[in-house]
């Protein structure tokens, strides 16, 4: 997947990781053009260097057109490690115009002693769980999934997002508007101050918002953790910027 002069490499971004390939691939003196992705979900993204594009393509036959009309040599799939429905348009992508791809992707976190994780395999059952597990719930899961929550009048819900929660939101709701990385100080400082009994997150991985983790862990609270969706069948997968460049430039 050799990406030299005259490549043009689709990232497809909306991650920290993404920004980091976009700014090493960019970098003064090398001549490999990169045309970062973003869903154009967060109201005021911070652009990475290099072309950028927002929006949807319209599917996997829009990203392949896309593909196809703007002379992509080379595809990264740096969406997030839940944006699945992206990764799989962009295997289908991929393989209808024989552009390699590559996904990008954080490790996923790994439990360590002190740590009370509660795994479970899908936002739904995020929900079905947590009433049994506290009744003050910081919610990290993201602000488009908060309608999996709703009905959850039982639970007191603390959510941080980047921008304000849409559609349905459950009854009992503090938001705060943030935007990570978080220190293991502040994290600390939200748990005592929201008296929260119970953590939930993705397990998005990374260190941006790893700190709540440890956070939990030192004020002996249990944490929900929404397993990760598979990265489609057969995509090679870097798990940092430095493997995706030894990959792109072997
Ligand atoms: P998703 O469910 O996998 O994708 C939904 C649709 O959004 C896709 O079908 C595609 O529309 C469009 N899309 C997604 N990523 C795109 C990109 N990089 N460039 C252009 N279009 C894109 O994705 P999601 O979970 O809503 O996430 C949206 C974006 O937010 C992603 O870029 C992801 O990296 C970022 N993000 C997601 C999460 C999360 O927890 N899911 C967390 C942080 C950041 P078309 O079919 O029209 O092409």
């Amino acid at each position: 997947m050799s990406a030299e002069a005259g490549a043009h490499v689709l990232i497809l971004g909306g991650t920290t990781e993404a920004r980091g390939l976009a700014e090493a691939l960019a970098a003064p003196g090398t001549a490999v053009r990169v045309t970062s992705s973003l869903a154009g979900r967060v109201a005021n993204p911070v652009l990475p260097p290099g072309e950028t594009r927002v929006g949807g393509f319209g599917g996997p036959e829009g990203l392949a057109a896309w593909i196809s009309g703007h002379g992509v040599t080379h595809l990264v799939d740096a969406t997030h490690p839940f944006a699945d429905r992206m990764s799989f348009h962009a295997a289908a992508a991929a393989a209808a115009t024989g552009v390699p791809l590559l996904a990008l992707r954080r490790p996923a976190w790994i439990p360590v002693p002190g740590d009370d994780w509660h795994r479970v395999p899908s936002l739904a059952d995020a929900a079905r769980v947590l009433p049994g597990l506290g009744r003050r719930a910081f919610l990290t899961t993201g602000r488009m999934g908060l309608s999996a929550f709703a009905h959850l009048d039982s639970v007191w819900f603390l959510v941080r997002s980047v921008d304000p929660p849409a559609g349905q939101v459950p009854a009992r709701l503090e938001v705060l508007l943030d935007r990570g990385p978080f220190a293991l100080d502040g994290e600390r400082e939200l748990l005592r101050r929201h008296r929260v009994d119970v953590l939930v997150t993705k397990d998005s991985g990374g260190s941006a918002t790893a700190p709540k983790l440890a956070a939990a862990r030192e004020a002996g609270i249990p944490v929900l953790v929404v397993d990760r969706p598979p990265v489609p069948p057969g995509v090679p997968v870097a798990e940092s910027v430095a493997q995706a460049l030894a990959h792109l430039r072997p």
